[in-house]
């Protein structure tokens, strides 16, 4: 008997799976060897102790009974199939197990035997119990061992990642303390896992690839099964093999990626705002890189170069911009070559050759760099500045015709009391002259008279002219025309100023018919006065003055030619303007407002006709005035009636 108990310990002692065999109650009174190793109990040790010490205390009770007795009383239930359980270490540690529970005989002859199957360890557990080496080589070599199974763990623990082994069937067989912090769940609930457990079709994608022997990447969330925390993460799933090269299960590692996808956020939304500065700012913005492509503009950009944005990408300057490209390529370049900026280059898009309308655009350009200072390509802004270009200069040229305008005033106020004060010396004097002949009973000499009447006169007719343009100013500038013989009219005049003619000679011709036109003989009168005063005044060496009247289809023409200074060629156009005064006539030597001819001009051309000049510096100057014929097939010339009667 003792034999066989001896020879059915053998058998016992060299079957793989841990067995342990206890009496009616519960204690343990034979262990095999693989239980003794499962345990790290030695047999003699543990001969005789409750079963229940070799279970955390947690589970040695269910229901009110011992764990034991609570499997024994499941048996039917379970039909033969193990329990999942955790089992405990001599030093703490505890072991993922399957256990089934059998028990023979009754009362006090009752025996019961727990067979076990070791499931998984927990990485905690890394040092296994070591057989004691029989041979001081073997020593060394265990010790090696040792020490790389601390290494190992060491390595595991301190990765920065979460890690995880799982086998085959997928359970979780061993986890890092990183992966414990990242999930949120105990160590004790993550070993033991069934990935399957987790319902994530694309999590269970990942474990079979890598079960194939191949890598595969998870993205998603992992809820923690315990608690309430969602962790985003990523893991990489990775087969491993065993010695004979066979995947034998596979490892997770795992990454927070909370961090990195609330980075990713804050990048989007940060880019998400730049592009909308970039697509909706008011100027042209831009960039091109090393090899002068555009790479991305806006709408304004490809607005001001008149193509699509999408026209410019991959194009350089030259194939976008067409003749501008050159110029704008040179800038480019420079940027690039320098490292420099351009900044506000104006650019007259007329000068570089640009097709289209003229424009004025005002571009900077700038280097872009990486963090680590590579040059990327160019930053380019671009402003069209044509309407405040052109605003600029139209206030620049107000500002200058202000000030022209200013001088003109300042001149004309200064010729004009000179104008007005120069004949009241003569005036006076004579008149104290004529005083004093009559005070002492003299007899007065007419030509006095004739003389102060003369510069009265002259001051009237300044005082005149200054009303009349401001009249004229006003729209205020009344007309009476009425059918009248010009070559009369001519004649009348020129008889009136035969007393002011002084050295000159003045011839008049005329058709020998009448010539009838529709004026206001007043005012015809005051224009060739003045013309004819003009020639007196402007040929001061005397001469012949020539005045010649005739027909020309419907037109009768009046021409008053002198011998005298002329008129520079670049200033005849501007005579007729109010106050104008040629260069080569000084107010010392010729006195003068600069208004006969402005008047003279808005006289005849409110009759329907013109008036104009042909002159050289020192070959004298004639004076024409087209007016239309009352006879003949035209009605009666336009002659506008301002409301109000003023002679
Ligand atoms: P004013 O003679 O008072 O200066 P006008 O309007 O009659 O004003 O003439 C304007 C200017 O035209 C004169 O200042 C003078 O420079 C030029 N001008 C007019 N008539 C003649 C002329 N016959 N010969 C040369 N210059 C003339």
């Amino acid at each position: 008997m003792a034999r066989a108990n001896e020879e059915l310990s053998a058998w016992l002692d060299a079957a793989v799976d841990p067995m342990v065999a206890c009496d009616a109650h519960e204690h343990v009174y034979f262990l095999n060897r693989a239980a003794e190793q499962l345990f790290a109990w030695k047999r003699e040790d543990l001969h005789g102790q409750p079963v229940s010490r070799l279970f955390p205390e947690r589970v040695s009770h269910h229901e009110g009974q011992s764990l034991v007795r609570y499997l024994l009383s499941r048996r039917d239930a379970l039909e033969g199939r193990p329990t999942r359980v955790f089992a405990q270490r001599s030093d703490g540690a505890e072991v993922l197990v399957e256990l089934t529970v059998g028990a023979s005989g009754q009362g006090d002859d009752e025996r019961i035997v727990i067979s076990l199957r070791r499931l998984h360890e927990v990485i905690d557990t890394l040092r296994e119990p070591l057989e004691h080496p029989r041979h001081e080589a073997e020593a060394s070599l265990v010790e090696t061992r040792v020490r790389g199974d601390d290494l190992y763990r060491l390595v595991v623990e301190n990765a920065p990642l979460g890690i995880f082994h799982y086998d085959t069937t997928p359970v979780v067989t061993a986890c890092n303390e990183r992966l414990v912090t990242i999930l949120g769940s105990t160590k004790r609930i993550i070993v033991g896992l069934n990935l399957l457990s987790l319902r994530d079709e694309a999590m269970m994608r990942c474990v079979r690839e890598s079960l194939a022997g191949r890598g595969a990447d998870y993205e998603g969330n992992y809820a923690s099964v315990t608690g309430h925390k969602v962790t985003p993460v990523h893991v990489r799933f990775a087969p491993c093999y065993n010695d004979s090269g066979v995947v034998e299960g596979g490892v997770g590692i795992v990454e927070d990626v909370s961090q990195r996808r609330l980075a990713e956020r804050e990048r989007d939304e940060g880019m998400a705002l730049l592009t909308t500065l970039f697509d909706s700012a008011p100027v042209g913005l831009g960039f091109i890189d090393t090899r002068l492509r555009y790479v991305r503009v806006n709408e304004r950009l490809a607005n001001i170069n008149g193509k699509s944005p999408e026209e410019h990408l991959g194009k350089d300057p030259h194939q976008v911009l067409g003749p501008g490209g050159p110029a704008v390529e040179l800038m480019l370049r420079h940027v690039l070559d320098t490292g420099e900026p351009v900044v506000e280059e104006e650019v007259d898009t007329s000068l570089i050759g640009s097709p289209g309308p003229r424009r004025l655009l005002a571009g900077s350009c700038y280097p872009v760099r990486a963090p680590d200072g590579r040059m990327l390509g160019v930053g380019v802004l671009v402003e069209d500045i044509t309407r405040r270009k052109l605003a600029e200069e139209e206030r620049e040229k107000l500002y200058h015709e202000a000030q022209q305008a200013i001088r003109v005033r300042d001149d004309f106020l200064s010729i004009a009391s000179h104008e007005l004060k120069t004949p009241l010396t003569p005036l006076s004097l004579r008149l104290a002259t004529l005083e004093r002949k009559l005070e002492r009973g003299e007899s007065v000499d007419p030509t006095t008279l004739r003389h102060a009447r003369q510069h009265l006169l002259r001051m009237t007719g300044l005082i005149n002219d200054l009303l009349d343009a401001s009249r004229i100013e006003a729209g205020r500038l009344a007309l009476h025309p009425q059918a009248t013989r010009m070559d009369s009219l001519v004649e009348h005049v020129l008889q009136a100023m035969d007393a002011q003619r002084a050295g000159h000679e003045l011839r008049y011709v005329h058709p020998e018919d009448a010539v009838q036109v529709f004026v206001d003989p007043y005012r015809l009168e005051q224009v060739i006065s003045n013309l004819v005063e003009n020639a007196f005044k402007y040929s001061p060496d005397g001469g012949v003055i020539q005045v010649t009247l005739e027909t020309h289809g419907e037109l009768a023409l009046l021409a008053v030619k002198d011998p005298g200074i002329g008129i520079p060629v670049d200033q005849q156009t501007q005579l007729f303007e109010r106050y104008f005064r040629a260069r080569n006539v000084s107010s010392r030597s010729y006195g003068g407002l600069g208004l006969g001819l402005y008047i003279s001009r808005d006289i005849v051309e409110r009759h329907g006709g013109r008036i104009w000049v042909e002159s050289q510096v020192g070959q004298g100057s004639t004076f024409h005035i087209a007016l239309p014929l009352l006879s003949g097939t035209s009605a009666h010339p336009a002659v506008s009636q301002p409301d109000q009667h003023v002679h």
